[in-house]
């Protein structure tokens, strides 16, 4: 540990991305002496800054957590003393020759690793993965690369950007981060399936009715519309986020919990899916509204959105799995902005209990209420699961009753932001939540005939008002597949 030295690179340190997460997430991981012990920050962009400049940049986000509060000030200047900025262009080979020279002065002819982490627009990324992996390289460690969403906009130009990268790194040094599946719940939810025996063995068609993914939002765009504006809801959220978790809630058994064999399995079950139809999916729009105190702006009167932009804000999808274990069984997903809430949760529905016994013989209605399994990441991460119990008293009445795991209640310690996990994997060469190139590609065939009919039709979005449930078709999209929406706002 204490011969090497490990160099991380946040490239576009001046960035919205680097300054709120990354920074942050590092002095994290310092603190929590993750990081080795030799190690140098250097940010990386075209904005001139002094070391002491980043330094006041990024001290304005950094935190320490609950727990870590003591001589949170000395952690602070220590962290910062290793923080340093070379600028230069992104795609000067010169320039990166320059910041070769800064990172080998501190790395003091050591074995030195280096990790770039890309926090700058995608049509920058392959300039920086040549420039860096030509003039940048370690000598005698490895380099790896983080790049983050948008991974292009269909399978062309994601296929486009795959094979930029590999012109000048290979599959195991470039990192493809979906930051949500460095979620706690996320990682949770593998050992949910796979170490619990209640579990696993109902996790297929026999026993699920449907399954639910929601992600949603309270907000809009708020004048930061530019970039979603040419990418929509279906490219920013579903694509990716709701697939990736789709895909470890669906797959099968993994070999081993090797990032290789978990990777495999997600690959076969995306493989197994049908492209989404136009017929399965309800795509919406945000309009303004006015609730006697405030008016909440409609999305095209974001003045970076152009007034008739057809860019879907919200959208409702079915999604099926061609494989034995899920045949059948509709995966919905729901993702959308100003909405009435801010939550990312996976619905599980079970299957109703066949001549339920209770309804027969005292009229309840509760053969409607199939257990439901809730794995809520936000707000409040919680796992809970709702079963029918007896209410307590003489009479033989019944009711719903949630078997529940707050983790706030049951672990008190905050939970590490996504990004911390994501950087110490990258750190460690663990490519188990990392997204393999194989499987980029499976998961944009899924979706992109589906885009594409959007625009080549300029299917318009129905509208919904700003702070509502969406738009009304969702419940059409769920009757059709005989679904009853958790309690989503829609239904209790
Ligand atoms: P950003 O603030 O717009 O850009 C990051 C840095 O890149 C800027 O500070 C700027 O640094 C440089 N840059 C910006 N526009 C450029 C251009 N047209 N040409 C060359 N350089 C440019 O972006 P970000 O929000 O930090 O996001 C970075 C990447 O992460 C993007 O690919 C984004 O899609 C992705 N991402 C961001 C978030 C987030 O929370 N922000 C979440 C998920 C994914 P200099 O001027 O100093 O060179």
């Amino acid at each position: 540990k204490e011969e090497s030295t490990l160099s991380i690179v946040v490239v576009g340190a001046s960035g919205d991305l680097a300054r709120r997460k990354i920074f942050p997430a590092l002095f994290a991981l310092f603190i929590e002496d993750r990081l080795p012990e030799d190690f140098t920050i250097f940010g990386y962009g075209r904005s001139i800054m002094t070391d002491e400049e980043l330094r006041n940049m990024i001290s304005k986000t950094l935190t320490c957590r609950v727990d870590k509060r003591e001589n949170c000030d000395e952690k602070m200047d220590a962290f910062l003393k290793k923080c340093f900025y070379s600028s230069g262009q992104y795609s000067s080979e010169e320039h990166f020759l320059e910041l070769d020279k800064k990172l080998k002065e501190k790395e003091a002819g050591r074995l030195s690793n280096r990790l770039f982490y890309l926090a700058i627009p995608p049509n920058m990324f392959v300039d920086v993965a040549r420039c860096a992996k030509r003039r940048a390289s370690s000598e005698n460690g490895w380099i790896r690369i983080i790049v983050e969403k948008p991974f292009g906009r269909d399978t062309e130009s994601s296929r486009e950007l795959t094979q930029g990268l590999k012109q000048y790194l290979s599959e195991d040094q470039i990192f493809r981060i979906d930051h949500h599946m460095g979620e706690e719940l996320v990682e949770n939810l593998l050992v949910l399936r796979f170490s619990n025996l209640v579990f696993e063995p109902l996790w297929s068609r026999n026993y699920i009715r449907n399954v639910q993914f929601i992600f949603s939002e309270d907000f809009g765009t708020h004048g930061q519309g530019r970039y979603f504006d040419n990418y929509g809801i279906i490219r920013d959220i579903m694509q990716n986020h709701l697939l990736q978790i789709l895909a470890l809630f669906s797959m099968d058994t993994p070999v081993s919990l090797d990032a290789e064999d978990i990777r495999n399995e997600k690959v076969k079950v995306l493989r197994s899916m049908k492209p989404v139809q136009l017929e399965d999916v309800v795509v919406g729009q945000y309009k303004g509204d006015c609730d006697g105190i405030r008016c909440y702006p409609g999305y095209t009167d974001d003045m970076t959105v152009s007034n008739n932009s057809l860019t879907p804000t919200f959208a409702a999808a079915t999604l099926f799995i061609n494989n034995a274990r899920w045949d059948g069984v509709p995966f919905l997903m729901i993702a959308g902005k100003a909405l009435h809430t801010k939550r990312a949760e996976i619905r599980v529905q079970f299957r109703h209990v066949p001549g339920n016994l209770y309804n027969r013989n005292f009229g309840t209605d509760l053969d409607q209420a199939g257990n439901e399994l809730v794995i809520r990441i936000e707000p409040d991460e919680a796992i809970y699961l709702k079963i029918n119990n007896k209410v307590p008293g003489l009479g033989m009445k019944l009711d719903r009753s949630d078997l529940n795991l707050l983790y706030k209640a049951r672990c008190p310690r905050e939970v590490p932001d996504a990004y911390e996990r994501l950087l110490i994997d990258a750190i460690e060469g663990e490519r188990r939540l990392f997204i393999r190139s194989d499987e980029l590609d499976a998961a944009w065939a899924v979706f992109t005939p589906l885009l594409k009919e959007l625009e080549e039709k300029k299917i318009a979005p129905e509208l919904y008002t700003y702070g509502s449930g969406g738009p009304v078709g969702v419940h059409y999209l769920a009757a059709k597949h005989n679904v009853r929406w958790g309690d989503f706002g829609y239904e209790d």
